[in-house]
């Protein structure tokens, strides 16, 4: 059974009903999921939870869906890995990659998606869409294709060859549109005010989002009913960070952890920076810019949640940090050369950012770090192709001597 008892206004705590709606209409804020936090506290317990499915609907007390409906493609419940090689390198003996590129479709995203989609049936669309940075296409167009529903994403169209694939396999009817996420979500936003579609991270938001919020109970639940000292994750719209956030602080308002004392690190590439150039300047509203960067799937130009990231950074003192673009994939190579983690472009730029923090003494060395592994490298191979150089032979040992050193 479901908590969720109404949808608020994050600005003016107005409510509304349970419906597909996401912005307040007397001050244009987001909306977001109330629950009843008493009736939850009483029906919870680390017992429970322990007990219920090994994937994220084990929390579904804490979703806007209940788990007998869910569409669900065993997402969750990934690995936490103790990273002792990577910590070595960094000198943080207590440092953990959450690896979520080993999801149904390799990101992060299926948690969302999972939600929004088992949302949008309950309120009985037909259609399930999404504007997309590339991984949330897989996604829904997965989802879709489990619920049976009609899929229709649209993506910038100078994405990687892999997310092309990746979401197109699905059979969704797939538009790549001639500009910036940016210009693809506004094209969306206009089509879903006109069109009986859930369109998953518009009209559905709000539950969408709360999908993110199961990478902090994991997280919290896999280290053994506690908090992490540090988290660092990645930054695009803004919204998986904040949900991070807000998961730990629900499960210590439940009592199910201490409280928490996370300091929370944000991490973009240059190329697109909003959030952490105004957390350098030391304000709250990001300046929207035009995304250029390697990282395609955090190539959000203006973040819909850049306020609340900002606000958190704010009251727990954490960083935002802007890695160089050029360090993105040494990010990948090293994460991959270390702990045998092939993890996207948004992985290389949170394990660079990582670094830039453990170099900067930010971290205690036995302080818990946990880094957010989102995306799977598969899907962007061309980032670290060049790298790669396999040593081609003849079928002989001499060739073999000849041209292999193993040493090297
Ligand atoms: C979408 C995405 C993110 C960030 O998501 P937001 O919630 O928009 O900040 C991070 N990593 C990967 C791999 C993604 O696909
Ligand atoms: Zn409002």
């Amino acid at each position: 059974m479901a908590f969720a008892s109404a949808l608020h206004c994050r600005e003016c705590g107005r409510e509304y009903p349970i419906e597909p709606n996401y912005v307040c209409d007397f001050c244009f804020g987001p909306l977001e999921v109330t629950y009843d936090y008493d009736a939850i506290q009483k029906a919870i317990s680390r017992e429970k939870i322990s007990d219920g499915p090994m994937d994220m609907w084990r929390y579904d007390d804490f979703l806007p869906v209940s788990r007998e409906n869910a569409v669900n493609l065993g997402t969750g419940m990934t690995p936490l890995l103790k990273a002792d090689n990577l910590g070595k390198e960094l000198g943080l003996n207590n440092l953990w990659i959450k690896n979520d590129a080993v999801n149904p479709t390799y990101s992060f995203k299926d948690r969302v998606v999972s939600v929004a989609s088992t949302k949008a049936l309950e309120f009985g669309f037909e259609t399930l869409a999404c504007a997309s940075t590339g991984n949330l296409a897989g996604s829904v167009a997965a989802h879709g294709a489990k619920a049976g529903m009609k899929t229709l994403v649209f993506i910038p169209a100078d994405l990687e060859y892999g997310k092309v694939i990746g979401a197109s396999v699905y059979g969704p009817t797939l538009v790549t549109v001639n500009g910036s996420y940016d210009d693809v979500n506004r094209l969306c936003s206009e089509l879903a005010d006109n069109n009986p579609w859930a369109v998953v991270n518009i009209n559905m938001r709000p539950y969408y989002s709360e999908g993110s919020k199961t990478l902090a109970y994991e997280v919290a639940e896999q280290l053994g009913w506690r908090a992490p000292d540090h988290v660092v994750a990645p930054l695009a719209s803004g919204s998986l960070f904040t949900k991070i956030w807000k998961g730990f602080n629900e499960f210590a308002k439940m009592g199910l952890i201490d409280e928490v004392t996370t300091t929370m690190h944000g991490a973009q590439a240059v190329g697109c920076s909003p959030i952490a150039k105004a957390y350098d300047a030391g304000v709250l509203h990001a300046k929207p810019e035009v995304p250029n960067t390697v990282a395609k799937s955090l190539g959000i130009g203006n973040p819909a949640d850049a306020y609340y990231v900002l606000k958190i950074l704010k009251e727990g003192g954490g960083a935002a940090v802007a890695v160089p673009e050029d360090e993105v994939g040494e990010g990948m190579i090293l994460l991959a050369q270390t702990e045998g983690i092939f993890g996207e472009t948004a992985a290389g730029v949170v394990v660079s950012a990582l670094k830039r923090q453990a170099e900067a003494g930010v971290f205690d060395p036995d302080e818990t770090v946990v880094a957010y592994i989102t995306g799977n490298g598969l899907k962007t191979q061309e980032v670290v192709a060049s790298s790669v150089q396999p040593i081609n032979i003849e079928p002989n040992m001499e060739a073999f001597e000849a041209k292999v050193n193993i040493t090297s």
